[in-house]
């Protein structure tokens, strides 16, 4: 006989399964999947001459989101997003999510009506769907600690040989970056000095899904940048497919830091151009922009190096590209400002979240 407990499980895959099929449009079926969930392994079937990616990240309650900050569907549209942003940096196509979540008791029996974890999985198949990556398997248990508790694997793949790396720069190239900066760590700094209220959101999509572009304003950018950032994965596709970058990295941490990576890869050092960053509406109304740009975290935009002789469109799959620098020899980053001057750029991103929810 079954635990209560268990049933509880059976149930919320069961849910998942049948949720998964409604938001992703009939079921798991993918040309990249020949076998999902229900049985002991799923089975890819990557895409001749390519080869497999895989990242993995933690979405844990308290250090990457806190649930009276961030809505259940703004949990699971980010655990997805942080996984497909990893895949848009390296040019690779997504072929299946698995997901292994711990809930608390209470959030793993059934009710009517929704529950959170309904809405999670309603975040995270509302993002899978646009970008028609199935959920082909995962594994779900009862936290211990009263926390959530999640880890998604992306699984993509690229042409053998050609996904982009952190460390094909060169000195002398120059550097690109998608959307705006400073977005995401400006909307999580109003939501932290909103108190504990849960933010309500307005959305065309209705409160299930993410909004859409901030009307009126810059195209490609996206009106709820921590709650519903969007993964840049028609561009990191394109750059690839049309050769047109040497290297690149998602700004998961912050430019600063993400910058410091690529940077240490490739053996280079940089040199960034205050003036030509561009910063998210949000971040330009807060107090500190220009830290907010360097140094706040998930934006998950894409960072990118071409040589001077490439052409680099202004907007790629309609989300701008904006040059903010170039790559130098030697080993550091400096930051030149309006009036030419120039200071040291510190790697200074995002750890300032795990100490911000104690
Ligand atoms: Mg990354």
């Amino acid at each position: 006989m079954k635990s209560a407990k268990a049933m509880g499980e059976l149930a919320l895959i069961e849910r998942i399964r049948s949720g998964w099929g409604q938001t992703a449009g009939g079921g798991p079926s993918s040309d990249y999947l020949a076998l999902g969930i229900g049985d002991d392994c799923a089975i890819l079937r990557p895409p001749r001459g390519h080869e497999i990616l895989v990242t993995t990240d933690f979405s844990l309650e308290g250090r990457h989101f806190r649930r009276d900050w961030h809505p259940a569907e703004s949990v699971g549209h980010r655990a997805m997003a942080r996984g497909l942003s990893d895949l848009a940096a390296m040019g690779a196509r997504p072929l299946a999510a698995f997901l292994s979540l711990a809930l608390p008791a209470e959030m793993l029996a059934t009710h009517k009506g929704r529950t959170w974890a309904a809405r999670f999985f309603a975040g995270l198949g509302g993002l899978a769907a646009q970008f028609r990556v199935p959920l082909a398997g995962g594994d779900t248990a009862e936290s211990p600690d009263g926390l959530v508790l999640a880890d998604i694997v992306l699984v993509g793949s690229a042409p053998a040989g050609r996904a982009l790396r952190r460390s094909g720069a060169s000195a002398g190239e120059l550097l690109y970056v998608t959307g705006a900066l400073g977005g995401a760590a400006a909307e999580l700094n109003a939501l932290t000095a909103g108190g504990k209220r849960q933010p309500t959101l307005s959305s065309k999509a209705g409160k299930d899904g993410p909004p859409g572009s901030i009307a009126g304003s810059d195209e490609g950018l996206v009106a709820h940048p921590q709650l519903y950032p969007q993964p840049r994965l028609a561009v990191g596709q394109a750059l690839l497919r049309r050769r047109l970058a040497t290297s690149a990295i998602d700004l998961s941490d912050g430019l600063s830091t993400d910058l410091s990576h690529l940077c240490r890869e490739s053996h280079v050092g940089a040199q960034i151009d205050a003036a030509a960053l561009p910063i998210h509406p949000l971040a330009r109304r807060a107090p500190q922009p220009m830290h907010l740009a360097l140094d706040g975290g998930e934006d998950y935009e894409l960072l990118f190096a071409a040589p001077p002789s490439m052409r680099i469109p202004r907007s790629i799959a309609g989300v701008p590209i904006t040059r903010i620098g170039r790559l130098t020899l030697g080993a550091g980053i400096t930051l030149v400002d309006n009036a030419g001057r120039e200071r040291p750029l510190k790697p200074g991103g995002w750890e300032h979240f795990a100490k911000k929810s104690q």
